[in-house]
């Protein structure tokens, strides 16, 4: 590693590495964290307790741990006088697996974005969210209990990407005069103008990530959620390389949806892992109506934005959706929500999103056993109506705590 100019890493654990292309996680790791601004250290203090005690529950002391905090946003900003210190970034790369509470986002230019800086550093690709329903949970929806989902969102390309230029700036008047003379493409002449690109390369690594993830875990089906309809050649190009990627890496271990009707008599043979798309409109009305048709999605980076939110209010909300950045190997696991400034060291927000991201982690690892306490201990704490007032509002009968005392909660109820 580039040498830490202002942080120490802990004395004892070992480094996560990438040995023959497989994640080496040693018993005790070190794993780097940012606790975040605002109420990111109520809920990070939480959730720690929460990991160490599902990890104690679960190996005794055969692992452990070794937690080695780094800095960003307020708390680096007010120790280094800088947003984004060199030595995060190189932390992160180093330990490769990390996991992060969420920051201020400073207004007025001059600062770089940790999630972006990260995401070009470490080439963190796939956004990952999976989202289900815990017993108790306040919905919207009727049947909330149908909704599990993991989303796989494409994070390096299409339009988020920022290759566009302003309306009636010369750049966006060099490259309308451009696409007009060249390609008799017809744009206004006070038009902004952007690039949205999708590539081969970009999308079949996502798609392979999502396949790998289902496969492994003996979900249902991929679905391949596109616009491909109206954007041939890149949306409707992320499903046939997305096809294509399925039939040549993962032929033996799943059947499409025409390979279904045609020869299973409509029902995917036990063992494979359906693959199909749909179109991304169609896919919100699904999601609304009949989500247990969904379960692993491999999107674009736009859909992928819209859906993630839309399906994570269908079973709770913000309080509780986890997220993760992942590379081939390097990860950052982050809760999804901001800093919800206001309630900052009150003790009273929710940390279930940053808590369900801990799991994630620990799934990551390989260490289920401690993922799976931590999910029971949450079901049984929900069960019992124990809940901070985000949820305590919409239910009847709860029993409002703080995030310290639902912490505590969940460790009791791991059982
Ligand atoms: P926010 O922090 O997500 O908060 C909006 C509202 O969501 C809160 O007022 C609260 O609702 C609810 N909420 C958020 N976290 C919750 C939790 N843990 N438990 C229960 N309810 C929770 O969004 P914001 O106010 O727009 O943004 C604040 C700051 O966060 C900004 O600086 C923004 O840039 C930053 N941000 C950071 C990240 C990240 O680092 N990943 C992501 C988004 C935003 P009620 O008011 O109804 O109680």
């Amino acid at each position: 590693m580039a040498v830490l100019e202002t942080l120490t890493p802990p004395k004892e654990g070992q480094r996560i590495e990438i040995r023959d292309n497989h994640l080496q996680v040693p018993d005790h790791p070190i794993v780097p964290f940012i606790e975040g601004d605002g109420t990111g250290p109520d809920i990070w203090r939480a959730s720690q307790r929460i990991f160490d005690a599902a990890v104690k529950g679960a190996y005794g002391g055969k692992k452990r741990l070794v937690w080695f905090e780094v800095y960003a946003g307020e708390k680096a900003h007010s120790t280094y006088g800088n947003w984004l210190p060199e030595d995060t970034l190189r932390a992160f790369q180093h330990y490769v697996v990390g996991i992060k509470g969420p920051l201020t986002t400073p207004i007025g230019g001059g600062f770089r974005s940790l999630n972006v800086s990260l995401r070009q550093l470490l080439d963190l690709y796939a956004c990952v969210r999976p989202v289900r329903w815990f017993e108790g949970v306040p919905s919207p929806v009727k049947h909330p209990e149908w909704v599990d989902v993991v989303i796989f969102r494409e994070n390096s390309e299409d339009i988020y990407v920022g290759l566009e230029h302003p309306s009636g700036s010369p750049e966006a008047k060099k490259l309308i005069e451009f696409v007009r003379r060249e390609f008799n493409w017809k744009v206004r002449d006070d038009a902004g103008v952007g690039l949205k690109p999708m590539s081969a390369f970009g999308t079949k690594r996502l798609v392979r990530k999502a396949l790998r993830y289902a496969v492994d875990r003996h979900r249902k089906s991929v679905t391949i959620v596109h616009k491909g309809n109206i954007m041939k050649y890149t949306e409707g190009a992320f499903a046939k390389w997305g096809y294509e990627l399925a039939r040549e890496e993962f032929g033996g271990q799943t059947v499409t949806w025409d390979e279904v009707q045609k020869s299973y008599g409509g029902k995917a043979p036990a063992g494979k892992v359906l693959i199909q798309d749909y179109i991304a409109d169609v896919t919100f009305q699904h999601l609304l109506t009949r989500p247990r048709d969904l379960d692993v999605i491999a999107t674009g980076n736009l859909n992928g934005d819209y859906i993630s939110d839309a399906v994570a209010a269908q079973v709770g909300g913000i309080g509780m959706a986890p997220g993760a950045n992942l590379s081939d190997f390097h990860a950052i696991f982050e809760a999804t929500h901001g800093t919800a400034p206001k309630y900052a060291n009150l003790d009273k927000v929710n940390p279930g999103s940053l808590t369900l991201s801990g799991v994630m982690m620990l799934e990551y690892l390989g260490w289920n056993e401690a993922a799976s306490l931590i999910v029971r201990g949450l079901e049984k704490t929900f069960k019992q109506k124990v809940v901070t007032y985000d949820l305590a509002r919409l239910m009847d009968g709860a029993k409002e705590v703080k995030t310290s005392e639902f912490a505590s909660a969940v460790i009791d109820n791991m059982g």
